[in-house]
């Protein structure tokens, strides 16, 4: 299986860029943000819970965004692998998601990371929640929140994968073909 965890900052183009991922090598794609969202739209007691965290910029709890994903992945049978977008963002969901792929008899391939400057992070979220709706991309200070949860608390993943030796950084910055174009080159080659 063609396993993938896309990683980067919030704004960073995950979800764009694993659309185009999927596409090109038939993956399944997994959002923990997407399936938030969806339990929050479908008033579910999950979506409830994890809209008090989402939108103060907050992480969701582990425990719950571990069962989550873990009741995602086992819904398919047989895929040709996964995209993992906006998890893990902690090590603890790392370390649980390498155990769940074990026991399925497969693992990451590999970390494909994008690397973005700050201002164009805020720039392109407060773009995005003009089409969005979404409440943590319209405001300024939950944005920083966001950035600063990810650098303090997910970014210390990439060396979870680096010590496997799965980890790729990848410019996120210019446009969406060229940073696709990236992408597919780092997969291909290794
Ligand atoms: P972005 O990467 O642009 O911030 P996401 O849709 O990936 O957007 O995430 C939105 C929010 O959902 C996060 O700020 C966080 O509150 C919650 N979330 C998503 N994935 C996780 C996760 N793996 N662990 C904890 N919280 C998560």
């Amino acid at each position: 299986m063609l396993n993938i965890v896309l990683f980067g900052p919030p704004g960073a183009g995950k979800g764009t860029q694993s659309e185009r991922l999927i596409e090109k090598y038939d993956l399944v794609h997994l959002s923990t943000g997407d399936i938030f969202r969806a339990n929050i739209k479908g008033e579910t007691e999950l979506g409830q819970l994890a809209k008090s965290y989402m939108d103060k910029g907050q992480l969701v709890p582990d425990s719950l965004t571990i069962d989550l994903l873990k009741s995602e992945v086992i819904k398919h049978n047989e895929p040709k692998g996964f995209i993992f977008d906006g998890f893990p963002r902690t090590n603890n969901q790392a370390s649980a998601l390498d155990q769940l792929l074990d026991s399925m008899g497969t693992s990451i391939k590999m970390m494909l990371s994008l690397d973005v400057g700050e201002d164009e992070l805020k720039k392109r979220l407060l773009k995005r929640a003009e089409v969005s709706g979404r409440a943590d991309d319209a405001n300024p200070s939950i944005i920083e929140n966001r950035i600063a949860v990810y650098k303090r608390e997910t970014a210390p993943v990439k060396s979870y994968y680096a010590d496997q030796n799965k980890f790729f950084g990848i410019d996120g910055m210019g446009s969406v073909d060229d940073i696709t174009k990236r992408l597919f080159d780092s997969i291909d080659a290794n």
